[in-house]
């Protein structure tokens, strides 16, 4: 019988994070600091994170960064995630090509997010830390790092996205489940809210944001540090995890990937999936495509400058040298949340700038109907962000269909959808509206 999944044992999970900037020809540029337009340094980039993640952060020389026992014994409980031949979507293609995915939405929270939640709480708990804010935009990172400080013995508050703290109140639940103070953003708690609600009463809010109001917070309270679960590269540090897997996997299923593909928020899980694969581009070994699937509703990579920019609304974080729309900028209310964010990480953005990964822009209304075919093809309800990755898949396989060619394309499931129904629902009953961006 042919084999359609691969795992590994508990003791083949790896026990180190890949750093990709050790390897890079061109470095990303260094981060500035808001109050002095100066390199950011370890001890500012430490008034926000643990000073773990700021050291991490920093971090362009050591090629492998190991992981805490603490945190790997975490991983064991849903780790490591399956690689799946997506023999399903193959024939419903009629492509030669052979797909594989990456399954993150097996994690207990559902999506990739809770490998880097994990390694952020536990540096705090060990700095002995007792409070942890941050942002979600569509909810899964605020459920992940609500869940991963229960794990760790922390408190934990979320500004939550006010579009998706409506749209989907189920997030809001688990995230109160696992014990997290959930607050709509923007807020009235903060200045930076207070300053945008004065403005814009009836702003649905962003990421950026939200991010203005937990970073203010952290600043403001004793004991609280602040984490983040995308852009920054000590987050995408944690998500090489994936790749790491998916390359022994890989390894398992006799193959090796022509394409690797993930959507693209602010870089985290495409980072992941992609960083460890890329090595071997660096190295000269292979000649792997790497494409970021981002929405054409904030298609930063694709459309965006490169320069530097604030990661979030009100000016408070570094300033990083990305791609991106300007941090004011505001995307349209598509349900992708992970993907409304106006920048990317720096270190995509480089390797974007160097020639070394590829951008597509994809539109709200065929990322879902690639995920609907996904979900008929392999039944797995895909989250909406992870139904770009399967659009940008399902257009490359259809490529190697028209061409004759075989090639082998892996993509990241990032999450699961079965906490956005109403999104489907939507699709399905042909409401749902396409956003060019404005
Ligand atoms: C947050 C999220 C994303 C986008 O974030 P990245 O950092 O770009 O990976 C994508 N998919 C899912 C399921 C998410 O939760």
């Amino acid at each position: 019988m042919r084999q359609k999944r691969f795992f590994l044992t508990e003791s083949e999970i790896p026990n180190r994070w890949y750093n990709i900037t050790a390897d890079m020809q061109n470095k990303p540029q260094q981060m500035l600091s808001p109050a002095t337009g100066k390199p950011i340094t370890e001890d500012e980039l430490a008034e926000l994170f643990s000073r773990e993640c700021s050291r991490q952060e920093l971090n362009t020389t050591d090629r492998w960064i190991e992981i805490p026992d603490e945190v790997r014994e975490k991983y064991t409980y849903y780790r490591s995630t399956p690689l799946v031949r997506a023999y399903g979507l193959e024939e419903a293609l009629g492509t030669p090509a052979h797909i594989y995915f990456k399954n993150e939405s097996v994690s207990p929270v559902g999506s990739h997010k809770l490998n880097s939640a994990l390694a952020q709480a536990y540096y705090c708990k060990k700095e002995g830390v007792t409070n942890i804010t941050t942002e979600t935009g569509a909810g899964q990172w605020g459920t992940a790092l609500a869940y991963a400080s229960k794990v760790f013995g922390l408190e934990s508050a979320v500004y939550q996205v006010k579009i998706s703290y409506e749209q989907k109140p189920y997030r809001r639940s688990i995230m109160q489940v696992f014990g997290a103070l959930v607050t709509p953003s923007p807020s009235m708690s903060t200045r930076a809210g207070k300053d945008i609600l004065t403005k814009s009463p009836n702003y649905q809010g962003s990421l950026g944001t939200a991010i203005s109001e937990a970073v203010e917070l952290a600043r403001m309270t004793p004991g609280c540090k602040y984490a983040l679960g995308s852009v920054m590269s000590h987050v995408t540090l944690h998500q090489t995890v994936i790749g790491l897997e998916a390359e022994k996997q890989m390894e398992m299923a006799g193959e090796y990937p022509d394409i690797v593909i993930a959507c693209f928020g602010g870089g985290s899980n495409f980072g992941g999936l992609c960083f460890p694969f890329l090595r071997h581009n660096l190295s000269g070994k292979r000649q792997t495509r790497f494409i970021a699937a981002e929405p054409a509703a904030c298609p930063k990579l694709t459309e965006g400058r490169f320069e530097y920019d604030y990661g979030d609304e009100a000016g408070y974080t570094p300033l990083l040298p990305m791609f991106t729309l300007g941090h004011d900028f505001r995307p349209a209310n598509i349900h992708a949340g992970g993907l409304r964010y106006h920048g990317a990480g720096v270190i995509a953005s480089q390797l974007l700038k160097d020639g070394l990964i590829e951008a597509t822009d994809i539109a709200q209304t065929e990322a879902f109907k690639a995920g609907c075919l996904f979900a008929e093809a392999e039944g797995i309800i895909p989250a909406p962000e992870s139904c770009h990755a399967i659009a940008a898949c399902i257009a490359e396989a259809i490529k190697c269909k028209e061409k004759g060619e075989q090639k082998t394309i892996l993509f990241c499931l990032s999450g699961h959808g079965l906490i956005d129904m109403t999104a489907y629902d939507q699709f399905l009953s042909g409401n749902m509206t396409d956003f060019k961006k404005q």
